[in-house]
């Protein structure tokens, strides 16, 4: 590692006093703490918002008056000198979770690799809640002070700025991101040449530059084949994410696998588990059994050392959300390797062969995950149960209760999710260090000390900064004279910060059913505007472009949403992205999801919700199923799974509405005191957070995946300690 050198971007100048900036701008750890982030925004709040919370290109732009002036500043100051005080002693870190815990442990390596990270919205390198997740993970491993180390892309178009047309058919306008205007560290050989690694696909040789996102005190490495050494085709290979094109998906699948694993190497990593986020990245198993096998290691014995370390998260509940290539691919791609493993064919493919019912056969990446990995979960309870019925033919001589998968429910990174309001509550009434016992339900008993008056008065002041935000956004587009009228009363004008408001918003795919609450739409309109119990719904979300059922159902809400009988009561808000998700998540009153059971794996949005106070009303898959108690939110439907699509959609929306009318809005209108606090309400939102926020919090979630996988990877390796456990 030592002839590696990171050379940050020196494209803007500092005023001494204050030129550390720069330090915080390309460490990610700002992203997390509110404080720092005041460090940027108080230069000049509406730059910062204009250039969309990147620091790189507000360093840029800012006015050098505007720098200089800070430097005279008292407050700024203290909090400047108070924020690297705490970055300093964070980056030393000296009294960790980790340290404390396993103190033999802090020389091991974990690496993890991941098709998409959604760290911050203005570093765009994920799609949706996998790469949400990923990026959560990263945050909390910095904050345990787990020795993680993370492999993904860098995907300079793959993100799209999303506009609704007049007729509501989405439009997609591609970003092309710059690293130079991104907080990303170019890595560099002893000679200045960029760093980079290079694998076969199909008999070219393609080169994969590594860059460097610093992440408190991880390091995310994204690969990038956009080099002049590639031939052009070969230069768009990590263009965008998740194509339909089975050979670039292929070609990107072995970068991530197998030049992942030759990156890792080349910055000098040994890592003791190999973490693989979804079968996208299986392909890195076969490196590994390579590798061995060049040291001398029999095929077999290979096998078994790489399954000891491996771990393998399954994300995918139904079998044809499954990634899975054609034989020929991997005769095009693969004939290299079974010669270099010195097996055949057959037992290269057996690694991961599937048979469908209608008589084809494929090499499918999760089965390919499963077979080369000891430790292996789903993500919520009932997507265990899902994935061990779904896999059992790998066990045939297993009952699907002893398919060895086991689940590790999904939550939600405390620093990234909560409003600085929210959080400056629980500092006071739970105590300053609240964030570092996040996972202590024992801890969340105190919500009950919170006077029901602030509560309510932080949960009005984030709905009200919701609504600001999404005026001042429609006006901007309305000024520039983008949108027809009627958008502008469809992006949320007629909002008003006094009525329940529910929150919809994810990506749009078909079953995540946006339109179950449009089902019985004159039901649904004389519910908006009832006169005295109004509500309103925020809808919002992107579909894949390739996804055209997808865009439909962006259509069909948008229809309604422009329709005048709602009376500007159904908003869809343009270009869901993280920084949209924070303002709803924080300021709605309801977060209603209704996916088709079992399809939601997990899910975080309602997760990230709750923490804020925000009540849950959604279908019992995935983490709600766990969650939701009788007392903390409300569910749609039960247990119960329909065989007929139609009459699952017919009594989910029958049940939406009886709650909605029956529960939902006598509990937020009626009896409110004499000051108007709408007691019960504020009684379920404390029972909500009490009992939701330390249960779903990142911080539970990794400290499972620690003990339950990493561990025993970490173990397998340790002969004294295998022995000792036989
Ligand atoms: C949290 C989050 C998601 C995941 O949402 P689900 O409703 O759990 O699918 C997707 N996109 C963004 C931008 C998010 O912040």
């Amino acid at each position: 590692m030592d002839n590696i050198v990171p050379e940050i971007p020196n494209s803007f100048s500092l005023p001494r006093r204050i030129n550390r900036l720069r330090d915080l701008t390309y460490n990610l750890w700002w992203v997390w703490n509110p404080e720092a982030q005041m460090l940027f925004s108080q230069i000049d709040k509406a730059l910062w918002e204009r250039t969309y919370h990147n620091p790189v290109i507000f360093l840029r732009q800012v006015e050098r008056a505007r720098l200089n002036a800070v430097t005279f500043d008292r407050f700024y100051l203290d909090n400047y000198d108070r924020v690297f005080r705490n970055f300093d002693s964070y980056m030393a870190a000296e009294n960790t979770w980790f340290k404390r815990t396993y103190p033999d442990l802090v020389n091991r390596q974990i690496a993890y690799f991941s098709f998409e990270f959604g760290l911050h919205e203005s570093l765009p390198v994920y799609a949706g809640g996998l790469g949400i997740l990923s990026g959560d993970h990263l945050k909390e491993a910095s904050d345990l002070n787990l020795p993680l180390v993370a492999i993904g892309f860098f995907y300079t178009q793959g993100y799209f700025s999303q506009h609704i047309t007049e007729d509501g058919w989405q439009e997609a306008t591609n970003l092309y991101l710059k690293f130079d205007e991104l907080p990303i560290i170019p890595l560099f050989q002893e000679d200045h040449r960029p760093l980079m690694v290079s694998v076969d696909l199909a008999g070219r040789k393609v080169w994969n530059r590594i860059w460097k996102v610093q992440v408190g005190r991880v390091p995310l490495y994204l690969l990038d084949t956009n080099v002049e050494e590639n031939a052009p085709a070969d230069r768009q290979l990590t263009a965008r994410l998740y194509t339909s094109d089975l050979e670039l998906r292929i070609s990107q699948e072995i970068l991530l696998g197998i030049a992942g694993v030759h990156a890792l190497r080349a910055l000098g990593y040994d890592p003791n588990v190999w973490h693989m986020n979804e079968g996208h990245s299986a392909f890195l198993t076969i490196e590994r059994i390579r590798e061995l096998i060049q040291d001398g290691v029999p095929y077999p014995q290979a096998v078994e050392k790489i399954q000891g370390t491996d771990v393998f998260t399954t994300h995918t509940p139904v079998p044809a959300g499954n990634d899975e290539f054609p034989l020929w691919l991997i005769d095009k791609y693969f004939t290299q390797y079974w010669n270099d493993l010195g097996i055949s064919r057959d037992q290269f493919i057996d690694l991961a062969r599937t048979n469908h019912s209608w008589g084809s056969e494929t090499f499918s990446m999760p089965v390919l995950a499963l077979r080369l990995s000891n430790q292996r979960n789903a993500v919520s309870e009932l997507h265990g149960q899902v994935s061990r019925k779904m896999w059992q033919y790998l066990w045939p001589d297993r009952r699907p209760e002893d398919v060895p998968i086991i689940h590790v429910t999904n939550g939600i990174h405390t620093g990234t999710w909560l409003a600085h309001r929210m959080g400056a509550l629980y500092a006071q009434y739970l105590g300053t260090d609240f964030i570092d016992r996040v996972d202590d339900l024992d801890l969340w008993d105190q919500v009950e000390k919170i006077p029901d008056a602030e509560l309510w008065a932080a949960r009005r002041h984030l709905k009200r900064k919701l609504m600001a935000y999404i005026r001042e956004r429609v006006r901007y587009q309305w000024l520039n004279g983008k949108v027809h009228p009627v958008q502008v009363v469809a992006a949320g004008v007629l909002l008003d910060p006094y009525m329940l408001t529910i929150g919809f918003a994810r990506r749009f795919a078909t079953y995540k059913r946006a339109n179950l609450i449009l089902h019985d739409i004159d039901r649904l309109l004389s519910i908006l505007n009832q006169p005295n119990k109004p509500v309103q719904i925020i809808f919002a979300g992107k579909s894949h472009p390739a996804d055209e059922p997808g865009k439909l159902l962006i259509q069909e809400v948008y229809r309604q949403v422009k329709d005048n009988r709602n009376g500007g009561r159904l908003v869809f808000l343009e270009d869901y992205d993280m920084n949209i998700a924070r303002y709803l998540v924080q300021g709605v009153d309801v977060w209603l999801n209704t996916p088709r059971r079992p399809n939601e794996a997990s899910g975080t949005s309602g997760q990230k919700a709750a923490l804020n106070g925000v009540l849950n009303f959604s279908v019992l898959d995935g983490w709600w199923r766990e969650g939701y108690n009788g007392h903390n939110g409300w569910a749609i439907g039960d247990d119960t799974e329909f065989a007929d699509p139609n009459a699952q959609d017919q009594a989910d929306a029958e049940s939406l509405y009886d709650t909605l009318e029956n529960d939902i809005i006598p509990l937020y209108y009626l009896n409110r005191t004499a000051e108007n606090l709408p007691v019960d309400w504020i009684a379920h939102e404390k029972e909500s957070i009490r009992t939701l926020a330390p249960q779903f919090s990142m911080r539970r979630m990794l400290i499972e995946y620690i003990n339950q996988l990493y561990l025993p990877a970490i173990h397998s390796q340790d002969p004294e300690r295998a022995i000792k456990e036989m």
